[in-house]
């Protein structure tokens, strides 16, 4: 392996630990913490681990979390309720509402119902629309986006001026991780499902963002020498020698890319542990704006 690994789990423990020293000042100056309020609806696996994850990284660093598990046959009104009690609650300072929700919720609603200065996730639409503008500052920006420029910042990594190709353009990673990187100055293509010529695009970038969900798309000599390369993707291979039956990719071949590139963050273990070090450091920043 040819490439310098970032490695995000080390990258996101530094993160946790200054986080704990803030919280622990915070503390002792203002007799305060930090508290999250996550809103888990109906039993999905993945989505109760993915609470439980995030419960358990509060705790680590000293912040408060309160859990809210409801049940899947909720209303809209039901729940915009629970959000409206959570904004109202002076103890809260992020309120974390687990997605998927089931289909008969509308999403938009309740995302749009939450307080601005409480949208740890950074999905309200004022924040995304402030993400999208020159010079207008979002109060939050959304996690996963936020933890690959933290990868780059930490890796010393320059951005201005370099060539950044995104894979994929959802809400959640894609578009938002694009209009960060043009608000540091790359010059940012956003490839997507119907983008042509893929692998010639890829060749561009000095520095690739992967966010497709596709197991290993990327392939060694799509990445052009000396890239660096950070993959979102999480995705489950079948393989039956392993214990649980199945192993994590990237959306990268990460064995032929490393070859290649000149840094690229590993599956498991790159941009996952930075995705809820950065809910850690959303929530204590709405702390820290609320005591002003
Ligand atoms: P979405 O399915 O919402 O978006 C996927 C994007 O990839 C779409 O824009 C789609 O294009 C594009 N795409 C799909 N197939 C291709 C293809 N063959 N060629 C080019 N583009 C393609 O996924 P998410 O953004 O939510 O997640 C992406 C990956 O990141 C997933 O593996 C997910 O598990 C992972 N993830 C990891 C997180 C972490 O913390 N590590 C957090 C969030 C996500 P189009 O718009 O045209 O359909």
């Amino acid at each position: 392996m040819g490439a310098n690994l970032i490695d995000g789990k080390a990258i996101a423990a530094t993160i946790r630990q200054e986080i704990h020293n803030e919280v622990d000042a915070m503390r002792e100056h203002h007799g305060k913490v930090p508290g999250l309020a996550t809103v888990l609806v109906g039993a999905r696996k993945d989505s109760q681990t993915y609470v439980r994850m995030k419960k358990r990284a509060c705790e680590e660093v000293g912040i408060r979390s309160f859990g809210h598990d409801l049940p899947a046959d909720i209303s809209q009104d039901e729940l915009l309720e629970v959000v409206r009690d959570l904004n109202a609650n002076p103890e809260v300072d992020g309120i974390l509402v687990q997605l998927p929700l089931p289909d008969h919720i509308d999403d938009e609603e309740i995302l749009g119902a939450v307080s601005l200065e409480k949208d740890v996730d950074g999905f309200h639409p004022l924040n995304i629309g402030r993400l999208s503008m020159k010079r207008r500052d979002p109060l939050f920006v959304p996690c996963t986006p936020k933890g690959c420029i933290e990868l780059l910042d930490r890796s010393g990594v320059s951005i201005e001026g370099k060539r950044a190709v995104v894979l994929g353009r959802s809400n959640i990673v894609g578009l938002p991780v694009a209009m960060l990187l043009l608000h540091r100055n790359a010059t940012v293509t956003i490839c997507h499902s119907r983008t042509q010529d893929l692998p010639e695009v890829v060749r561009q970038a000095d520095i690739l963002i992967a966010a497709v969900g596709r197991p290993e798309m990327v392939r060694g000599d799509w990445v052009n020498p000396g890239a660096v390369v950070i993959d979102v993707g999480v995705n489950a291979v079948d393989d039956p020698g392993s214990e649980r039956g199945y192993r994590l990719v990237g959306d990268v071949a990460f064995d032929e890319a490393s070859e290649v590139a000149a840094a690229i963050t590993p599956v498991p273990g790159g941009v996952g542990p930075m995705t809820i070090a950065m809910l850690l450091r959303n929530t204590l920043d709405g702390a820290l704006r609320r005591i002003g």
